[in-house]
């Protein structure tokens, strides 16, 4: 759950940090979808604030970009300082951080580009992650197929984490919500099983763990991260394209993601998964991601960049 920031707020502005207020942008941004964006946390002691995977977000944002021809002006090094110094600056305990990538400029209400500059902003909001029993995350989600079909790699780029190929999950998201689920899951053109509104899914079948192909999906940092963990747990990780009714005989199903970590799903479609109740293989993944987030156990891969709140003024 996201913690709304207070007026003293800080947030980085194309180099500087301004206060929250001030952090506005004329009314002829460019408003097309055409933008990049990451989402990451940053997680409490005991070993100190430590951003997950920093630097991954920051070469995923700088791919976004190249794939929307957008040149972003500044380097890597200076990004993931600047989101370091607005979590200091914030003194945030456990935060969310959005950079984002988005044009300006007076030919803003065009479709061409050219005349656009081009500018960065990064939040940082606090992060409260205190899921009760009974919750979704507790019970497991249900998830309810789209009538959506999600992205051809040919209409946008789904290597890219862009703006625009949001409306698709905001759509989804809200059908699933209208229907009584509480996320979609969305197919692609050819009707295999792509992700969901903001996640990878994964399936469990005979203990072993299978995710589709990234296609029509995001390339998740969380699924990189979870096939890599579950492969050290012994467990046989393949990507291969999942239809939906596999996914309704699947043992177990879990979602991936910055916000989402490993979160069970033990109904799709009305049918519950396995015995309905989160399974084994989700549960021992999720605790051991949140060993890794928060720095409770060696971190061979160097996922965690811990952040000493030294405030610059
Ligand atoms: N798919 C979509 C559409 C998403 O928005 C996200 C969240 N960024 C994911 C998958 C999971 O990606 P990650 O694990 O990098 O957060």
């Amino acid at each position: 759950m996201l913690i709304p920031p207070t007026p003293e707020h800080v947030v980085w502005l194309d180099g500087d940090y301004v206060p929250w207020r001030e952090a506005t942008m004329h009314v002829t941004a460019h408003h097309y979808g055409v933008g990049v964006f990451e989402g990451l946390r940053a997680y409490p002691p005991p070993r100190g604030l430590a951003v997950f995977r920093l630097r991954d977000h920051t070469d995923r944002l700088f791919r976004s970009a190249h794939i929307l021809n957008m040149a972003i002006p500044f380097e890597r090094d200076q990004l993931d300082e600047a989101q370091q110094e607005v979590l200091r600056r914030n003194r945030l305990e456990s935060a969310y951080l959005r950079p984002f990538v988005f044009c300006d400029g007076v030919t803003g209400l065009s479709l061409h580009r050219h005349a656009l500059s081009t500018h960065v902003i990064i939040l940082a909001v606090g992060w409260q992650s205190a899921y009760p029993a009974g919750t979704p995350t507790a019970r497991g989600l249900s998830l309810r197929t789209s009538s959506l079909t999600r992205h051809h790699p040919n209409s946008v780029f789904t290597k890219a984490k862009a703006n625009g190929n949001y409306m698709n999950s905001i759509m989804a998201l809200q059908e699933a919500r209208a229907c009584g689920a509480d996320d979609a899951l969305l197919l692609d053109a050819q009707g295999f099983v792509a992700e969901a509104s903001g996640a990878n899914i994964f399936i469990v079948r005979d203990g072993a763990v299978a995710t589709p192909p990234t296609t029509s999906a995001l390339e998740g940092i969380t699924r990189a991260t979870i096939w890599t963990i579950a492969e050290s747990e012994g467990l046989l990780v393949t990507e291969r394209p999942l239809t939906r009714d596999e996914v309704y005989c699947a043992d177990e199903v879990f979602l991936t993601g910055t916000a989402a970590e490993v979160t069970p799903v033990t109904q799709v479609d009305g049918r519950a998964i396995g015995a309905g109740t989160p399974g084994p293989i989700a549960s021992r993944l999720k605790a051991r991601y949140a060993d890794h987030v928060h720095g409770r156990c060696d971190d061979p891969h160097q996922w965690l960049t811990n952040v000493s709140h030294r405030a610059e003024t």
